[in-house]
């Protein structure tokens, strides 16, 4: 876009005015130049003037003088009588002349007027400074001289003439001087005579060129400044030489002439009238051009309008009808003829063409509807199929409406386009859909079902675990069960593992169907692990009927079941609980209860059932404090041996101690393992306990030893676990070690529980270290000679349940008897354990068992009692 002072109106605009300004600008000049011509010329005049009044009175003077000069040069020895006489009339009127003075050999002696001027008389000019210079001067000129304005003696200025005169030698041989006559010209008087001081005078006037030398430059009259004003100046002629009269106008040059401003005023009104038409002009030419502009940018617009709209019609094959109301004449564009198979040569004249061209059963339809939108004059919208050529048929969708042309005329403009495609797409479409409706249908079907497997068991079909946790136990259980049991089978896994698995299957569809013939509609039979079932019941119930319904189940399942030619056997536990009235235990908490009352149902022998309640309860939290604390126990180091001797039977001197564990509990006092070693083992921590006592025993017998205590043998006892610990050679190893003082005792159901590699090698390293191994508790688990004889103890212990009736019953005595000849005749070393009686004693001496252990003898005691008891001796005092 062009700047819009580019536009050619602003710019003619814009040069009118600069010739206009320049053109005030020269006027103005020539104004002003014209003007000061005008007062120069003036101040001449003026000048001219007084310059001739000047001219004309100096001379005037002279003249006078001259005529005295010629009397004088006539009769040189004139008295001051005739000179007076002379002079008064040559002076008569002649006020500007103040005094003439004679001076015959240039001394004073005549002078007029005499009164005033006596003190004159006699003045020597040669002899005066001030004047000889001058006198001497005009003497030599032989021409008068003008002198000043000087201050006179009398008073005032004035102007000196001076006169040399000359007279006629007597004997006519030339002339010869006879002085000189002098008068002075009154200053003021000349300048009021001359018009200088008039008021009316029209300039400023100063007078330079002191005693007629032009060249000095002093101004005697009027303001020096003058000359630096620009003044006119003139030259007044004097008798000899002249001075200079320079004049500017009163109250010095006008710049401006008067009228300057009512003469610029017109230059602009003049500028004005040639700019305001040209600026006038220049801007219609700007609308003109820029209206044009638009005009023309709108075309284009229009243009480009319609070639889009062109395009569009063309590739939307839409075509347009126009129908005159007023006439009934009808109009189609090219593509309109397309459409209805119209040859373009021919036109359709009126709508019965359109109405022919319409599909025979959507006729009546689309020409009700056009007829309507005729009525009403609403927009026209219709759908209806036509007949282009036999044997064709489009769908037509047409859309019109009403309105007046700039003519006046009422017509209905609208459009045609095919839509057989579109309708083609959208029965497809809709086909489409109802396909994918029919697959989605399935989809849910098969989600459906997936869910369902998901939330099943499939071998019995019963709801599985996940279903509970989500209908049951989750957070949004839609259930809520007035008791749980849960039912376990007994046995089931040696059915599994003999019989196989499909046994095993059909055992569990037995058990699921005797589950289900026992529970309502609206109980929930699950399957929730491989031979666990919950039962959910969700109508009120007591305790009374859960123990019928209970027992019912184990009756029921304990039937011997056919599978294939064989009978199987198993049995059900059940653990039950009870909603609380208060509702106050979770869903999944009541899972958990019922699950601790089958485990005590199993510990307590199978097919039972028990119900959960309080004291099962608080013992599962007394279970769980303990285990806690033996945790903490082993932490602190809580555990620690106490030492129970052992004696030589027939001297009944100490040949060892057994060091068995105690706990030293922060509340309870000292506890023995029955309080914990069964907790300690399901937690799998007895192999600590095991290491703790090993290390404080070999620590204790560094004291005993120390207090001159000499016990041959320690033993320990060491769990399945702590022989399995792949680190305890390791640790041995380590360890302070004196070969055959150190006895592991073993329990003789770890040989026959598995045939560990770490337990048979740990073994036989044993025996490496010195370390001797007692078989622990004989004589009641199944070790048999074979494996006796394998594992090459050094003792064996008698367990204490067959030591003690032997006093009292010769058949458990033979027993013993036994033990202790085979331990004989194998070379292992018997002790008794439980010795309780001196009876005791002196029987299994009799017997001849090696070594005693026993509360007749000594109970486990700390190191500190072991020393004090040793040196007492008290156990032979008891037995002697
Ligand atoms: P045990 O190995 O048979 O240990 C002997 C137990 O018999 C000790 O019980 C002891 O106090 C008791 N006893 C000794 N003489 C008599 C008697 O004349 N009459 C009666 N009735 N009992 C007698 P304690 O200390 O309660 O130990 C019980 C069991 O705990 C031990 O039986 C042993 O199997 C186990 N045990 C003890 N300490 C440890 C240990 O450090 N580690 C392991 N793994 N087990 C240990
Ligand atoms: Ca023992
Ligand atoms: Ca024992």
């Amino acid at each position: 876009m062009k700047a819009a002072w580019f536009r050619p109106g602003i710019i003619a605009t814009g040069l009118a005015v600069l010739v206009v300004l320049a053109a005030g600008y020269l006027a103005d000049r020539q104004n002003s130049a014209l003007y000061r011509e005008q007062a120069r010329a003036e101040v001449a005049e003026s000048l001219s003037q007084l310059r001739t009044d000047m001219e004309t009175r100096l001379y005037g003077s002279v003249q006078l003088i001259r005529g005295l000069v010629g009397v004088i040069a006539s009769e040189p020895d004139i008295d001051q009588a005739k000179f007076s006489r002379i002079a008064s009339r040559l002076l008569d009127g002649q006020s500007q002349i103040r005094n003439i003075a004679g001076a015959p050999n240039l001394v004073v002696e005549l002078m007029h007027p005499l009164a005033g001027n006596e003190a004159v008389i006699g003045l020597d000019y040669m002899q005066n400074p001030d004047q000889r210079d001058a006198v001497v001067a005009a003497m030599e000129l032989g021409t008068v001289v003008l002198a000043g304005p000087v201050d006179l003696v009398q008073g005032g200025s004035g102007f000196i003439v001076r006169y040399p005169v000359f007279v006629d030698r007597p004997d006519n041989a030339g002339t010869k001087p006879w002085g000189l006559i002098a008068a002075v010209i009154d200053v003021d008087q000349f300048f009021a005579q001359s018009g200088l001081l008039s008021e009316a005078l029209p300039v400023q006037v100063a007078l330079s060129g002191r005693d007629g030398v032009l060249s000095h430059n002093g101004v005697f009259f009027g303001e020096p400044d003058i000359l630096n004003r620009d003044p006119v100046t003139a030259q007044v002629s004097l008798p000899a030489g002249g001075w200079q009269i320079a004049a500017i106008p009163q109250g010095g040059w006008q710049e401006l002439p008067r009228d300057v401003w009512y003469f610029r005023a017109m230059l602009c009104a003049a500028g004005l009238l040639v700019v305001l038409p040209v600026g006038f002009a220049g801007y219609l030419h700007d609308q003109l051009r820029a209206r044009s502009g638009k005009l023309s940018h709108r075309e284009s617009e229009m243009r480009k309008l319609s070639q889009r709209l062109n395009l569009a019609l063309e590739t939307s094959k839409i075509g347009i009808w126009e129908l005159d109301l007023d006439s009934g004449e009808l109009r189609w564009d090219r593509r309109m003829k397309e459409l209805y198979g119209v040859r373009q040569g021919e036109s359709p004249d009126a709508v019965e063409h359109w109405i022919n061209k319409l599909h025979p059963d959507d006729r009546p339809k689309a020409v009700a509807e056009f007829e309507e939108a005729l009525e009403s004059r609403d927009t026209y919208r219709s759908v209806f199929r036509i007949v282009p050529k036999a044997g064709t048929v489009r769908w037509i969708r047409t859309i019109g409406a009403s309105h007046q042309d700039s003519d006046g005329r009422k017509i209905i403009i609208g459009v045609n386009w095919d839509v057989s495609e579109e309708l083609q797409l959208k029965t497809e479409l809709i086909e489409a859909n109802q396909s994918t409706e029919l697959r989605n249908l399935e989809l849910e079907e098969a989600r459906k079902q997936m869910e369902h497997n998901s939330l099943h068991d499939v071998l019995t079909g019963l709801p599985n675990r996940r279903f509970l946790d989500e209908r049951v136990f989750g957070p949004d259980a839609d259930v809520s069960p007035t008791a749980l049991v849960h039912i376990d089978l007994d046995r089931f896994k040696q059915i599994n593992d003999t019989l196989g698995h499909a046994a095993g299957d059909a055992m569990l569809v037995h058990a699921a169907q005797v589950l289900r013939q026992n529970t309502r509609g609206t109980d929930l039979v699950a399957r929730v692990g491989g031979d666990e079932f919950v039962v959910v019941i969700t109508n009120r119930v007591d305790e009374a009927w859960l123990e019928r319904f209970a027992h019912r189940i184990i009756t029921q399942m304990q039937k011997p079941v056919r599978y294939k030619d064989q009978t199987c056997r198993f049995g059900a536990s059940i653990g039950i609980t009870l909603a609380d009235n208060d509702g106050a235990a979770s869903n999944s908490q009541m899972l958990i209860d019922a699950d601790l009352a089958l485990y005590r149902a199993k510990r307590s022998g199978r097919n039972r059932y028990e119900f959960f309640d309080a004291s099962l309860k608080a013992e599962i939290v007394s279970q769980k404090q303990l285990a806690d604390e033996i945790l903490t126990g082993l932490e602190r180091q809580e555990f620690a041996p106490h030492f129970q001797p052992q004696f030589d039977a027939n001297t009944l001197d100490i040949t060892g101690v057994e060091a068995v564990a105690r706990w030293n509990h922060p509340t309870r006092g000292t506890l023995a393992p029955s309080a914990f070693l069964e907790m300690a083992e399901e937690l799998s921590v007895v192999h600590h306990i095991d290491r703790m006592i090993l290390l404080k025993t070999l620590f204790q017998s560094k004291r005993w030893e120390a207090a001159g205590l000499a016990i041959p043998r320690k033993s320990v006892n060491v769990s399945a676990g702590h022989l399995n610990d792949p680190e305890l050679m390791k640790l041995l190893h380590g360890l302070p070690i004196v070969p055959g003082e150190l006895s592991f005792e073993l329990l003789e159901s770890i040989f026959l529980d598995d045939e560990n590699e770490t337990v048979s090698q740990n073994i036989n390293s044993l025996s490496d270290l010195g370390i001797d191994i007692e078989l622990d508790d004989f004589g009641t688990g199944h070790a048999s000679i074979i494996g006796l004889l394998h594992l090459n103890p050094a003792r064996l212990k008698i367990e204490r349940r067959l030591v003690k009736p032997i006093v009292d019953c010769a058949r458990q005595r033979k027993i013993v008897s036994s033990i202790i000849e085979i331990g004989k005749s194998l070379g292992i070393e018997v002790v008794a354990e439980g010795v309780e009686t001196l009876e005791h004693v002196a029987v299994l001496r009799d017997l001849g068992c090696e070594t005693l252990q026993g509360f007749a003898l000594a109970k486990p005691m700390t190191t500190s009692e072991l020393i004090e008891f040793a040196n007492s001796e008290v156990w032979r005092q008891r037995a002697a």
